[in-house]
């Protein structure tokens, strides 16, 4: 069922057998990518045959790595509506504006996608237990398909992560410890602990099949398009997982005849407070610095060194896009001018895109008759604690029967 071939790193291209488990490349420490026979696949797979398979982002198995059909872990990820927003296009002058709304993923966020591939092939490959450091989605989705597939889950989380993450990771019967840091701390954590207990660390690119399952975003957008790639892509960049996925499936569809060599202008959004990448590209500079002090309501956001920082430049950069910082204050009204709009409560990482919008429209970088779709990553339901403060003044009574209370 899957073209897989093998794995190679995206540093030094030192090549890695499939069917073994890996973390980073043992050579130098980059992160793998995982390669597949796209010669064979071009010759032996019509897309259109895709809308016959599984309602799920399983539909793209060949395109994936596992190879048997019941090492798959699906809670029913993938293939998420591509909305179409046009009040709110108007209201900001774009005419042809998109939400790709990934909140209807299991456990709320598209964190499942790549959660569903990795725990898939970690119990293909023999994996018996395993470890997440996470700002807080990846720890949700990691708990809940390590619950699906009978096997132990151990999370590292900032202390202060949204309520809803540290309940759905305790509800799915995870281990879980909460850490005075950031996730780069909870990281140190994992790999100090990881070996000597026998567990998997499943961090962001340390694993290799988190991306494959996070490309799947790009794949169904151009399905949803008719085959078609947008002009513009705005993503919430925390670890940028899933910019550096949809790039790679664009190479691999255009290897499979499916799409020209056009691409969209890969737009990076973060936030005031912890936006390594979006000053990497203003300086010019391959790589990001780790940036001191981060501190962002979007707490998927909020991530000081992203590993794979070149890649995700590299695609910014060869697609002639562009990166967007916006404070915490601008992506809490964009997020509420989203749903008053067009009804969809989302993340505060989606919200923030709403609000780069509104800055690339106004500077000119954006035409209003472009293709635009902005990756909305979650629900706005696991963040009440920050959108609640919005209405405590106004509503203070209100608010206070909402009764939220923080698990301290
Ligand atoms: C993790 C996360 C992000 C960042 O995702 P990357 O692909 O790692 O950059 C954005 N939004 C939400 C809601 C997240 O949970
Ligand atoms: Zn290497």
């Amino acid at each position: 069922m899957t073209f897989l071939t093998h794995l190679a790193c995206s540093k030094c291209n030192t090549a890695c057998p499939a069917g073994r488990i890996y973390n980073l490349c043992t050579a130098c420490g980059g992160p793998l990518l995982v390669h597949y026979d796209l010669a064979r696949a071009r010759a032996g797979w019509r897309r259109e045959t895709i809308p016959q398979g599984p309602g799920t982002m399983w539909r793209y198995a060949p395109l994936l790595p596992v190879s048997k059909p019941e090492s798959i872990v699906s809670l029913g990820e993938g293939m998420t509506p591509l909305v179409s927003t046009p009040r709110l296009g108007k209201k900001l002058g774009a005419d042809c504006l998109f939400v790709k709304d990934e909140s209807l993923n299991p456990t709320g966020t598209f964190k499942a996608r790549g959660l569903s591939c990795a725990v898939s092939m970690a119990k293909e490959l023999g994996v018996r237990e395993l470890a997440i450091p996470s700002a807080g989605n990846a720890a949700s989705a990691l708990a809940a398909y390590a619950a699906a597939a009978g096997m132990p889950a151990h999370i590292f989380m900032p202390r202060d992560v949204p309520a809803s993450n540290f309940i759905e990771c305790k509800m799915f019967g995870a281990e879980v410890t909460l850490v005075d840091g950031l996730i780069s701390d909870c990281a140190r954590l994992v790999a100090e602990r990881a070996p000597a207990n026998g567990w998997f660390d499943v961090s962001t690119l340390k694993e290799p099949y988190r991306i494959e399952g996070k490309k799947t975003m790009g794949l169904e957008l151009a399905e949803q398009l008719g085959w078609k790639l947008p002009g513009a892509i705005f993503y919430p960049t925390g670890g940028g997982v899933g910019i550096i996925g949809m790039w790679k499936a664009f190479q691999e569809m255009e290897q499979l005849g499916w799409i020209g060599k056009e691409r969209p202008k890969m737009i990076v959004v973060q936030v005031e407070g912890c936006q390594p990448v979006v000053r990497a590209f203003e300086q010019g500079a391959a790589q990001s610095e780790f940036w001191q002090n981060a501190a962002t309501v979007a707490s998927g956001l909020r991530v000081p060194k992203p590993l794979g920082d070149f890649l995700i430049l590299d695609a910014v950069r060869s697609s002639g896009g562009t990166c967007v910082a916006v404070s915490d204050q601008e992506l809490l009204d964009g997020g509420q001018l989203l749903a008053q709009t067009e009804g969809l409560f989302v993340a505060p990482e989606g919200a923030a895109c709403i609000a780069a919008l509104e800055k690339l429209l106004r500077n000119g970088f954006l035409k209003k008759d472009e293709t635009i779709v902005i990756y909305n990553t979650g629900s706005g339901l696991k963040y009440l604690e920050s959108y609640g403060t919005r209405f405590e003044v106004e509503d203070a009574a209100e608010a206070r029967m909402g009764g939220l209370v923080l698990p301290r």
